[in-house]
């Protein structure tokens, strides 16, 4: 049960909310024995609009507050996600948004359940029986339940916003988000690592020198565009495709990749293709011919 004024966690049977005083439910019925006619705020209060009953209940109200607390975690932990993919700038904005959210629930839980010593002014845990640093045996008292209108103040990773009505609608639109982030997921982490194109362009065949793959096409080829093609879960065709002065016409080679499973994959070279002599290269020496070439 939930105090309808402050919104409150009522202990069972409570007859006062011990945080603002307000009469519970149970309060009321036990003292008016017999209400002969029902007043007119319960009757304003059951016509109320369903959806506005919601809106303003206790339980959404808390269900608002505890989801912007996750929130805060789930901020932060995009942002270390995303820091290993190397977006650094969203995963900043994450990580401190969370934080900062974090930070400000639990600063505020701590001065909740934390008084001073009235002895020597140390911090001292509400329900301790003694002072641990002077020793002064401290009164009885009680950690007050928390209330909406406090933990309203509580920032939200999205944001400074001290509002209560923000932290709802957080709540019900975070969720429509949720495929929008999958997909955004799944696109850049293939677009970004782990595709075949990435993994070709930054291969070394070593044999003919250290430069990446990727800079050697950039030093011979003008305007090189990178295509991939699935040939299965595991294995896919690398092309790239550009003018080649050394060649003066349009040179396509073609890279076979395939993941290993393991974190580790093969590749090699298939074929060059002279788009416009229409001559292709597909056998070890005229490949290692024209690699040398490129390499030198
Ligand atoms: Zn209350
Ligand atoms: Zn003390």
């Amino acid at each position: 049960m939930f105090c309808t004024k402050c919104g409150a966690e009522l202990p069972e049977g409570t007859k006062f909310c011990p945080a603002c005083g307000t009469p519970t439910a149970a309060a009321g019925v036990a003292s008016s024995t017999a209400p002969a006619t029902p007043s007119p705020e319960a009757g304003a209060q059951s016509s109320e609009d369903p959806l506005a009953r919601f809106w303003n209940s206790p339980k959404f109200g808390w269900a608002a507050v505890y989801f912007n607390r996750v929130l805060n975690y789930v901020y932060i932990g995009l942002g270390l996600l995303l820091l290993a993919y190397g977006w650094w700038a969203i995963a900043l904005v994450l990580i401190i948004g969370g934080s900062v959210g974090a930070y400000s629930v639990l600063s505020r839980k701590y001065h909740r359940t934390h008084t001073k010593c009235p002895a020597c002014g140390q911090r001292v845990k509400i329900g301790d029986a003694t002072c641990k640093k002077c020793g002064a045996s401290l009164p009885v008292q009680q950690v007050k339940p928390d209330t909406l209108q406090e933990a309203e103040l509580e920032d939200s990773a999205n944001g400074r916003f001290y509002s209560l009505k923000v932290k709802k609608i957080t709540l019900l639109c975070t969720p429509l988000l949720i495929p929008f982030i999958i997909i955004l997921f799944s696109v850049a982490g293939d677009s970004i690592l782990g595709t075949p194109v990435y993994q070709i362009q930054n291969a070394v065949f070593s044999q003919y020198g250290s430069q990446t793959v990727e800079q050697v096409v950039d030093d011979n080829f003008r305007g090189p565009e990178w295509s991939s093609e699935k040939l299965d879960e595991n294995s896919s065709i690398v092309y790239v495709e550009g003018y080649m002065p050394l060649y003066s016409e349009d040179v396509r080679l073609t890279f076979y990749y395939e993941d290993q499973g393991d974190g580790t994959f093969q590749y090699s070279i298939n074929s060059v293709a002279l788009l416009d002599s229409g001559e292709i290269y597909t056998d070890f020496w005229n490949i290692a011919l024209f690699m040398e070439l490129l390499y030198s």
